[in-house]
C-alpha cells in the first residue's frame, strides 16, 4: 500500500504527487520517492546499488522457495507414509509377518487380497527368501503358485536368489520347487561374489541338491 503523502528521499519535501524509480515500481515495490527529476538523477549512483541488493534478496528468497520444494520431494521418499506403506515399525508387511510365522493360509489370503509378495523386509528378504532359508515347502509352494512370475528371481541385497539360499541351506525339496519354477535361467544365477547355486550346495556339502 502506497502512503498518501510521500517524502522525497533526496530533499525531504513531502507531497501526494511523487516520482518513483521505474525498476522499484515494477520489480521491488520499494517505497522510494522523488519530488523531481533532478532529485532522482542525483540519487541514482547510490540508488542503483540498492537494485543489486534487492535483486540478490529476491534470488535468495526464490532459492529458499525452490529448496523448500526440493526438500519436500527428497523427504517424501523417506517419510513413513510413502516408503513404509503397509509396513510396521519393524519394516514388516502383514504378508512378511505371516510368512515368518509360517502361516501359509494367511499368506495365501493376503496375496489373493492384493498384497504384493515381492515386497522385501528391511534386510531385503522377501517371503520366498524366508521359505528358502527355513526349507518350508508349503510356504514356497504357496508363494510360487500365487505370487507373480518374477518372484523366484528376487534377490537379497547380496544377490542371492531363493534357490541359492535353499541350496546353501541344503533344503532339497524347496530347491527343487524353486528350480522348477525358475528353470535354467534361475539355476545359472550367481550371487554378487559369483557363487552359483551349485557352488553353494557343494560348499555346504549338500550333494543331494
Ligand atoms: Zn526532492
Ligand atoms: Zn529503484
Amino acid at each position: 500500500m502506497e502512503p498518501r503523502v510521500k517524502r522525497c528521499r533526496v530533499c525531504g519535501v513531502c507531497s501526494e504527487k511523487m516520482n518513483k524509480c521505474s525498476t522499484c515500481k515494477d520489480r521491488f515495490q520499494l517505497k522510494w520517492y522523488y519530488c523531481s527529476k533532478p532529485c532522482q538523477v542525483s540519487d541514482w549512483p547510490r540508488h542503483k546499488t540498492y537494485h543489486a541488493v534487492l535483486e540478490k534478496m529476491r534470488d535468495e528468497e526464490e532459492n529458499r522457495h525452490i529448496k523448500t520444494i526440493l526438500d519436500g520431494i527428497a523427504n517424501a521418499g523417506s517419510s513413513c507414509s510413502v516408503s513404509r506403506e503397509g509396513k510396521d515399525a519393524n519394516g514388516m508387511t502383514a504378508l512378511l509377518r505371516a510368512a515368518s510365522d509360517k502361516n501359509c493360509a494367511d499368506v495365501r489370503k493376503l496375496i489373493l487380497d492384493g498384497e504384493d509378495p515381492s515386497v522385501a523386509d528391511d534386510q531385503g528378504l522377501t517371503a520366498l527368501h524366508y521359505a528358502a532359508i527355513d526349507g518350508n515347502q508349503e510356504l514356497a509352494r504357496t508363494l510360487i503358485e500365487h505370487g507373480p512370475d518374477g518372484l523366484v528371481f528376487g534377490e537379497t541385497p547380496g544377490g542371492e536368489t531363493s534357490l541359492f539360499l535353499a541350496c546353501a541351506k541344503g533344503h532339497l525339496e524347496v530347491a527343487r520347487l524353486l528350480a522348477e519354477a525358475g528353470g535354467e535361467a534361475l539355476l545359472l544365477r550367481a550371487n554378487r561374489n559369483g557363487t552359483s547355486c551349485l557352488h553353494a550346495a557343494c560348499r555346504g556339502e549338500h550333494l543331494a541338491v
